[in-house]
């Protein structure tokens, strides 16, 4: 199909791809754009001006048409040339010039500008459609425009592309990745114009959600294997009394003393809770708390509670077991015992929530934890529809709002906010909203923040902000550096 391309088209596509320009003329010096129809004191205008190397210009005169007479050179080239040295106050031998058109030149044109040392360039029309074509679509100037760099960058975060991937797709109209532009350019928007409470848009936080689910199916409940490849199930007894135990003692101690009392208990043999009760049985619960006590005080591993002391774990550790003992010591047994008894499953973890607030240690956080992890690790099934699910504490807010992936706005609208985002993208499962917060804290954004990995970075506003501001210092750079190694 013949094409016909305006002046104007023409200059549009290669204002966006100063490649042209470099790989068809003489120029081997870095150039990036400095103005489009750049007017001189005359009135005249320049199609396209750059700068060029250190002390450099370089003019482009575009033609849509056969260049036939060489008074373009008279009448608008040499003319350029000499009003921009006076007005740049430079020589002209650091003036470059290119006509370039896309209808061709006369042989008496090429002399010429042989003669002149200006480039002629002869341009591929389908190529500038071409050029022309992806600009419209994304509406996006790659050049010196900061946003672009921005919107690309969080694109290809969120959808895992490349520059040139993400074009593909935009061209072949994929929605995935229109929908993603429309969601990150408005975003962008938002945090330039500094907007207070920036919400995600629906489509961020059903992606949101999306990369809850995942976080909280490919990572353990148990703190110390956050980060390792493994993760331990509670779907049998052993493994479910341990996640007991370390719930029961959990006031957000490091992880790896409950593991080490673990091992201490177990070389004692005083570890699984029949044996436990037992002792209890023969000797007296007090007794068997002071036995717990002797054998974990000598390795640091009971820092005293500020409320109860230095028994306070020992005793947590004998209540639960002794717990277990109406349930035959099997962690699934209390599952099972009040399915059978209850008329349905919100009416069992109410009831497992009311029998675990007993256990000596069970704070509505713990509690809310270890059922937790019995239904997204273990064999119970229970709706985590609960508010207390979410786990509301500063730690969590914090990640919720807008410091991070701005969910909610503050402690005061945390739990109406986070309900109804389970409610509509989790299916009211606000156990994996806590889970996910979770592991994001401990295994990304700890001491060190681990943007780069982090599966929030997409969606995650501290991220963007940092990535407009490098992308301002990238562009400033770019400026003041090659447009070309950038493109
Ligand atoms: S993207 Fe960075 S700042 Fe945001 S949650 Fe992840 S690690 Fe933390």
């Amino acid at each position: 199909m013949a094409l016909y391309l305006s002046e104007q088209e023409i200059e549009e596509a290669i204002s966006w791809n100063t490649d042209i320009l470099i790989s068809n003329s003489k120029i081997n010096e870095s150039i990036y754009l400095l103005d489009r129809q750049h007017r001189l004191p005359s009135g005249k205008r320049i199609d396209l001006l750059y700068e060029k190397g250190e002390n450099g210009y370089l003019i482009v005169e575009l033609k849509a048409e056969y260049v036939k007479d060489i008074s373009v050179f008279t009448n608008q080239i040499l003319e350029y040339k000499k009003e921009l040295s006076e007005e740049k106050n430079i020589s002209k031998s650091n003036i470059d010039c290119i006509l370039a058109s896309s209808r061709g030149f006369s042989e008496k044109v090429i002399e010429k500008a042989e003669d002149l040392e200006v480039n002629t360039i002869y341009l591929d029309e389908e190529k500038l459609s071409q050029i022309n074509l992806k600009n419209e679509i994304t509406r996006m100037p790659f050049i010196l425009n900061k946003k672009a760099l921005t919107t690309f960058k969080l694109i290809s975060l969120r959808l895992d592309l490349n520059h040139n991937e993400i074009l593909n797709k935009i061209i072949e109209g994929n929605k995935k990745v229109l929908n993603c532009l429309e969601s990150t350019s408005t975003l962008i928007e938002k945090i330039e114009s500094d907007e207070e409470n920036i919400e995600p848009d629906e489509y961020s936080k059903k992606r949101i959600a999306e990369i809850f689910r995942t976080i909280s199916r490919e990572n353990s409940i148990f703190a110390h294997e956050i980060g390792k490849d493994e993760q331990t199930y509670v779907k049998n007894n052993e493994n479910a009394w341990f996640w007991f135990f370390y719930s029961v003692q959990d006031w957000r101690a490091n992880a790896n003393r409950f593991i080490k009392a673990k091992k201490l208990l177990e070389n004692e043999g005083i570890y699984r809770p029949r044996k436990i009760v037992k002792l209890v049985k023969n000797e007296s619960k007090k007794k068997v708390i002071k036995k717990i006590a002797n054998i974990l005080e000598p390795h640091g591993l009971l820092p005293p509670h500020p409320y109860t002391g230095k028994l306070a774990k020992p005793k947590s550790i004998t209540e639960a077991a002794i717990f277990l003992d109406d349930f035959d010591f099997k962690v699934n047994n209390i599952y099972e015992n009040y399915l059978e008894r209850c008329e349905d499953k919100k009416e069992v973890y109410s009831e497992i929530w009311d029998q675990l607030q007993d256990v000596y240690g069970m704070g509505e956080r713990t509690t809310a934890q270890f059922i937790r992890g019995m239904v997204i690790k273990g064999t119970w099934e229970l709706p985590l529809d609960d508010k207390r699910q979410l786990e509301i504490c500063k730690y969590n807010v914090r990640f919720a709002s807008k410091e991070k992936i701005g969910l909610v706005k503050s402690k005061e609208d945390y739990e109406n906010k986070l309900l109804k985002f389970s409610e509509r993208y989790l299916d009211g499962n606000n156990g994996i909203i806590s889970h996910a917060l979770w592991v994001v804290r401990k295994k990304y954004c700890y001491k060190k923040m681990e943007c780069d990995i982090c599966p929030l970075n997409g969606y995650c506003l501290r991220n963007l902000r940092k990535i407009n501001n490098s992308e301002e210092k990238k562009l400033e750079d770019i400026k003041q550096r090659k447009l070309t190694e950038f493109i």
